[in-house]
């Protein structure tokens, strides 16, 4: 074992903190990373805040980890120390399932193992995040990361990029195609630059007029203020897929008869209360209402590849780790454009 610094919760009210706690050392097949950008997910503060009534304190969150590789186990082949490498929501699954025998690890039958609030399976205890200045990973759930692009914009691939790559690709979205995103936050500004980079007509859907230029410049065809009735009455029955990132509640309905007869709307923010849907607004057009949990580690690193290729990470605020609580409070304003990052050498400021 060797001793880590990283920002933790002590309690469900308790802000996130300094923190020391201890890490297996690499076995075999792992790799130790030196921790250089941690995104800051919503997902982050609903544990740390025990939002899901599952979360075992202390609670170290963080699942958008780019680094550095530091050590690697004797049997590890596809790293080698001072390569980029990257972590996201995974850091194990059964490996044998069905699910995890065709790379989609994230619907392991068994669950995966997640990168926080999991089970550290060596040395016992629980899985602690990225908001640390290291993270021992079996190299099965490691991504390499390309050199070319902003690190610090690299790191919300690892969670919000995938959620909103891996639905378009399952659901073929690319050139002659009109394709919705809902909501301009962590998750549809990803949306729109990958629907957009595949070659679709992209709308996106937001209530705010004051995002409007935002969403041209990011790669949107077209606006939509979703609040204005004649506006999405003119989009009736015209889309081929849409992709909702609201976890807000809302009106699924008026973006279910937004679709093409077979279209697919899928939902990929996560409202906490059951939503009601119009039935008659699937069964007259024969419309799918899908989920679509992040992506399995082979799709996830198609997708850093694709960003490589085309030059594509999100737009973040890069904040040290000491800003954390407040940048929490202000992700629930919507106050960032549009996912903080944490530069992790800030984490030797607090000794
Ligand atoms: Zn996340
Ligand atoms: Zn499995």
């Amino acid at each position: 074992m060797f001793v880590c610094a990283g920002f933790a919760a002590q309690s469900a009210d308790d802000t996130l903190g300094p923190f020391s706690f201890n890490r297996r050392d690499p076995g075999p097949k792992d790799i130790q990373i030196e921790i250089l950008y941690c995104g800051v997910c919503h997902s982050d503060l609903h544990q740390a805040r025990n939002e899901w009534h599952n979360t075992v304190y202390p609670c170290l969150p963080g699942h958008e980890i780019i680094g550095r590789v530091t050590k690697t186990g004797a049997e590890v082949t596809r790293f080698k120390q001072g390569d980029l490498a990257g972590v996201g929501c995974m850091v194990d699954s059964c490996r044998t399932c069905a699910s995890c025998r065709e790379g989609l690890e994230q619907y392991c039958e068994k669950g995966f193992n997640p990168t926080y609030n999991g089970k550290e399976t060596v040395i016992g205890g629980t899985t602690f995040g990225g908001y640390s200045n290291a993270i021992v990973v079996d190299e099965a759930f490691v991504l390499r990361v390309p050199g070319n692009l902003d690190l610090a914009g690299v790191a919300p691939l690892l969670c919000a990029g995938i959620t909103t790559y891996s639905p378009l690709r399952h659901w073929k979205v690319g050139a002659g195609q009109k394709v919705g995103i809902v909501g301009l936050g962590g998750l549809g500004h990803m949306g729109v630059k990958f629907a957009h980079a595949f070659g679709a007509h992209t709308v996106l859907f937001t209530t705010s007029e004051s995002k409007v230029k935002d969403g041209k410049r990011l790669g949107a065809d077209e606006v939509v203020i979703s609040k204005n009735p004649s506006e999405m009455a003119a989009h009736a029955s015209s889309f081929d897929f849409i992709l909702d990132t609201v976890a807000g509640p809302h009106e699924i309905s008026r973006y279910l008869d937004l679709l093409k007869r077979d279209g697919t709307l899928t939902q990929v923010g996560a409202p906490e209360k059951p939503m009601s849907v119009e039935i008659f607004s699937l069964i007259f057009k024969r419309r799918n209402f899908a989920g679509s949990l992040i992506g399995g580690i082979a799709e996830t690193q198609e997708m850093l590849d694709f960003c490589a290729a085309h030059n594509i990470t999100a737009d973040v605020e890069v904040i040290p780790i000491q800003k954390i609580n407040e940048a929490y409070e202000r992700m629930l304003r919507s106050d960032v454009k549009y996912r903080f990052t944490i530069d992790m050498s800030s984490l030797k400021q607090t000794a």
